[in-house]
């Protein structure tokens, strides 16, 4: 099979529930609980305009009561560049996620957005300049229409279908029988996995956010949907920053950068090219594939 890591473990998909909800909207709070969540610091600030630079600088984190989960973790991107994280389950790719939609906070360096250190951003503006598209999209009990609007909560009729043409989900849309009315079953019967991941593409382009977190889908999803999903994602990606969790390889031969991951720190970073050429972790990788 293509895929070489494990889906992420269920601690990371409850937390894929609540990034999903977010979808560019800040309805983060409504699904975690305000006080669950600290208070932004006093002087965090509103941003209008993210251009889409994120830089780790030597970012170390720990969950609580244990030892450091991240280490010395740096990488610089600038905006519109792809990231590939690529490691073993636990290696940590999830958590520095969630330290760059500041779920947690670094205890020792710092992640900067557009050179700005992110924690004098407020959480809710910081979040509405970032969309998800995860392998088990959010979706709710309603139409495909509520669905896809989630991403831009005022956005027309027209703006929900152009979104849709552009994720190559409104084909399958208009052949259900009520079309973008079709209210989705709260078990996610009635749709294929693969068409959800088309919607939740969808209401990521119609978000538009400067920043893109893609966990690639691992169940099996056929050809032709995979096809669709691969072109929508691309132009999904156009012109946006965006980290991909890869569990495959055809993804991340055209990142800007791969980075792996394991226990917690960087042991690869560069491109596929440099990358095979350095022999080591990603490489093996490869080439086991090759031959499976
Ligand atoms: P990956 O996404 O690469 O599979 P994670 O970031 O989910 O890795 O996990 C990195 C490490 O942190 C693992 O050892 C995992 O068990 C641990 N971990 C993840 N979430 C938590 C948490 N909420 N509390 C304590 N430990 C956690």
């Amino acid at each position: 099979s293509r895929q070489f890591t494990r889906p992420l473990n269920d601690l990371a998909n409850q937390w894929n529930t609540l990034l999903s909800a977010v979808a560019g909207a800040e309805r983060v709070f409504d699904v975690l609980g305000e006080d669950e969540e600290r208070k932004d610091e006093g002087a965090a600030i509103e941003l209008a305009e993210v251009k889409g630079a994120v830089a780790f600088e030597e970012v170390t984190f720990a969950y609580e009561g244990r030892t450091a989960t991240i280490s010395d973790v740096s990488f610089v991107m600038k905006p519109g560049e792809t990231i590939a994280l690529v490691g073993p389950t636990g290696a940590g790719k999830t958590t520095l996620i969630q330290l760059l939609c500041r779920f947690y906070d670094a205890s020792g360096g710092r992640i900067t957005i557009d050179g700005r250190d992110s924690r004098t951003i407020k959480r809710e503006s910081l979040r509405s300049h970032m969309a998800f598209v995860l392998q088990d999209p959010f979706l709710f009990e309603g139409t495909i229409r509520e669905n896809i609007r989630y991403g831009k909560l005022d956005a027309t009729d027209v703006e929900v279908e152009q979104a849709a043409k552009l994720a190559n989900a409104h084909s399958f849309i208009v052949k259900l029988r009520d079309g973008y009315d079709a209210v989705l079953k709260p078990d996610g019967s009635g749709i294929s996995q693969g068409q959800k991941q088309l919607l939740a593409i969808a209401r990521a382009i119609l978000a538009n956010p400067s920043i893109l977190v893609l966990d690639e889908a691992t169940s099996s999803i056929d050809t032709v949907t995979e096809i669709k999903i691969q072109e929508a994602l691309q132009r999904l990606m156009q012109g946006r920053t965006s980290f991909v969790i890869a569990h495959r390889l055809n993804t991340i031969q055209q990142a800007d950068q791969i980075v792996v991951l394991e226990n917690g720190t960087i042991i690869e970073k560069g491109s596929h090219i440099q990358l095979l050429e350095r022999k080591g972790f990603y490489s093996t990788l490869v080439s086991r594939q090759l031959e499976a």
